[in-house]
């Protein structure tokens, strides 16, 4: 790659020799703003471990700041082209790099094919972090109390991933290793997530609990609710958000399953979420008030979603 600091498709600012700036609180770095996924690649490939992508910075800028991450280069994919598009199909939605929670939360072509994105999307941060952070970067990040990890998991979405030896997708239950990991390693770009439509007589629903709106959740879940032809029960399984160190799934139909969904023991499905979940005690919350919250969050968002799988069902009917 090409390093000439004329070449303007790739600009990088190096620390100035003579010690730390005292303008800006991250340690000094080094910048680049490539303008294709090879630029970029070829970046990170010569800068190793000490490089990392920069999207939104919504995430990391604060870690940058606060010096709990300190890496030697920062390489910008915003100026790669193409990754700002949300292309919406019948089998489900590609979110590119560039796609901002607000792009996402206000596509209407996204909610008709997988409505889930658009209900977990508004419990993200605020307007103005949602304005520049990306749905992507909340992915890649990994925070286990991110509402689009959660998503992932519970649709078995997947996402693609641009290295030096190619392009490759990697499927949701492999991608989260722990909190803020992923195995998404080395010289990588994640051009896209994948998140497949909601399922035929399917119901989707969101909700949690958070000290103010827009905070990070104590506790959240997304679930979704499958019935057959005769309005009775096939599926229901939850994902939640700060109860694990990743976005696990649980399958909960042993509790509903069978049943008409008017009227199903949803607080059995609930009762069977709690026994199930390992949450931690932390600052925001102990053990048992998450488990509790598992618990309720279940119970109610099942309810939405069985309501909302019982009118698609009768209206394919
Ligand atoms: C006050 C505040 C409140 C917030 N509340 C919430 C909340 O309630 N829920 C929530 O989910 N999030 C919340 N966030 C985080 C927000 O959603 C971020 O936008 C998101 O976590 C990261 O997206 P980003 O585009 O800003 O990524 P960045 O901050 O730029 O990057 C985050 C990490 O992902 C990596 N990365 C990003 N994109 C790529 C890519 N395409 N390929 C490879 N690596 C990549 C970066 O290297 C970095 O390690 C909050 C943030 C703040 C500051």
């Amino acid at each position: 790659m090409a390093r000439d600091a004329a070449d303007r498709r790739v600009r990088i600012q190096r620390p100035q020799p003579g010690g730390e700036s005292t303008a800006v609180k991250p340690a000094p770095l080094a910048y680049a703003d490539p303008t294709t996924v090879q630029e970029a690649l070829d970046l990170l490939a010569a800068e190793g471990d000490g490089a990392k992508v920069l999207a939104g910075g919504q995430s990391l800028l604060p870690l940058l700041s606060m010096r709990l991450a300190t890496p030697g280069t920062l390489v910008d994919i915003n100026r790669l082209p193409g990754l700002d598009r949300i292309e919406a199909g019948p089998d489900g939605v590609r979110v590119g790099a560039l796609v901002r929670h607000a792009g996402l939360l206000g596509s209407a072509d996204a909610a008709a094919v997988q409505p889930l994105l658009a209900r977990a999307t508004a419990h993200v941060a605020h307007p103005a972090i949602r304005n520049r952070g990306t749905t992507v970067g909340s992915i890649v990040h990994a925070d286990p109390s991110g509402e689009m990890t959660a998503v992932l998991a519970l649709t078995g979405g997947h996402v693609t991933v641009a290295t030096p030896a190619g392009h490759s997708t990697i499927c949701c239950p492999d991608l989260f290793l722990g909190p803020l990991e992923t195995s998404v390693h080395g010289p990588a770009v994640v051009l896209d997530a994948f998140f497949p439509a909601l399922p035929a007589r399917s119901g989707t629903a969101f909700t949690e609990v958070a000290r103010r709106r827009g905070d990070y959740a104590v506790c959240g879940a997304a679930v979704l609710v499958t019935v057959d032809d005769d309005l009775r029960i096939t599926a229901a399984r939850a994902a939640y958000l700060s109860v694990g160190p990743v976005p696990a799934v649980h399958d909960l139909t042993d509790a509903v399953g069978g049943k008409p969904v008017d009227g199903a023991d949803w607080a059995a499905a609930g009762a069977l979420a709690r026994s199930r979940v390992e949450p931690d005690d932390d600052l925001h919350a102990s053990a048992d008030y998450r488990r509790l919250l598992v618990a309720t969050l279940t119970e109610r968002a099942l309810a939405r979603a069985g309501e909302e799988a019982a009118r698609r069902a009768e209206g394919a009917a």
